[in-house]
């Protein structure tokens, strides 16, 4: 097979330090992604490559979806959709986060054609490297273990919306000291608490409605919540998140309550009497969902999302539900 010859007119326009494109066929069509150039080839095979220089030339590619797999994903889709709504407790409708981790980019396109702008990732290089891939209005919700090392390269990404696993006050101010300022808005961010207790688990540990007050405020939790509203104003605490126990979402019938749905609610009861008490609404508003004010709960997944929303959850994070079984990591990023 023959290379087709590459244009040089249309190379010199773009500049070598953002991207160099390795190959170009004759119908090739310029498009901006934020600063990036791409050049998107629409001949067979529909596959076009960016190379950074930070970045390496296997990782970055875009396909489109074949229409197969994206009447697969608008159908998976469309039920998911009418099954949180019809398990929906709540007037307002829940957040359904698409968890997209180690799927390919054409997955999320087809979702996003589709109307989803919603989407979880796990691993920071994956996250970034599908953002600057992906349409600049995606918002994407990092649900992955948070290090704090990775706060920088997290804080660039423009459309980050949220992170909902924040663990520690090294973390938050991390966070804090990396947003760049830019960003017009503060960046969400959600503690995730471990509600079981599992040692396989992250998140801190959760509080009870019969805890005292000094065990209150000399809890984990409280001390984040402090550090986030004295020290990191450029993050928003907007709720809380966790994941809990399989076996508690399995066991958990229509009568029977899953204690982890339970526990978070609570702790975010007892978190929200004590962050109106310290730092009223009218204090500027630096807590809960904008507008409401409410602490969100981020709850729900493939397994249990309805049982999730039937006990208050305000977002679900779907992954299989959607794109189907991921394959086993291979990597950590
Ligand atoms: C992977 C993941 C999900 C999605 O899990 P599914 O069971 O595939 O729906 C949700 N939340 C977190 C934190 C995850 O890591």
């Amino acid at each position: 097979m023959t290379t087709p010859q590459p244009w040089p007119t249309l190379i010199q326009t773009i500049p070598s330090s953002t991207c160099m494109i390795s190959s170009l066929f004759p119908s090739s069509k310029t498009i901006f992604f934020r600063s990036t150039f791409i050049i998107q080839n629409f001949l067979k095979p529909t596959q076009y490559r960016c190379y950074s220089p930070k970045m390496s030339a296997t990782s970055v590619t875009l396909e489109q979806p074949s229409s197969e797999r994206r009447a697969e994903l608008v159908e998976s889709l469309a039920e998911i959709r009418e099954r949180v709504k019809s398990a929906s407790t709540s007037g307002k409708e829940p957040t359904l986060v698409a968890v997209s981790k180690y799927k390919p980019a054409s997955d999320i396109l087809a979702c996003y054609e589709d109307g989803q702008l919603d989407f979880g990732e796990n691993y920071v290089q994956e996250l970034e490297e599908k953002a600057k891939l992906l349409p600049a209005d995606i918002r994407w919700h990092f649900i992955g273990t948070l290090q704090s090392n990775k706060a920088k390269i997290l804080a660039s990404i423009p459309n980050l919306f949220s992170i909902q696993t924040l663990g520690s006050i090294k973390a938050a101010t991390a966070l804090n000291k990396a947003l760049p300022a830019e960003r017009t808005s503060p960046l969400r961010v959600l503690i995730q608490i471990n509600t079981s207790g599992e040692d396989s688990k992250s998140g801190i540990p959760p509080l009870s409605s019969s805890s005292s007050t000094s065990e209150v405020k000399n809890s984990d939790l409280i001390q984040l919540a402090d550090c986030i509203l004295k020290e990191c104003p450029k993050l928003r605490l907007e709720g809380l998140m966790t994941i809990g126990a399989l076996e508690l979402s399995l066991e958990a019938s229509e009568t029977e309550k899953n204690a982890d749905f339970e526990r978070l609610k609570e702790t975010r009861d007892v978190l929200a009497r004590y962050l109106k008490e310290t730092y009223p609404p009218d204090d500027g508003g630096r807590w809960g969902e904008e507008g409401t004010g409410r602490l969100l709960l981020s709850m729900g997944m493939s397994s249990d999302f309805e049982a999730a929303l039937k006990s208050g959850s305000d977002i679900v994070r779907v992954g299989t539900g959607i794109f189907g079984q991921r394959a086993k990591k291979t990597t950590s990023t």
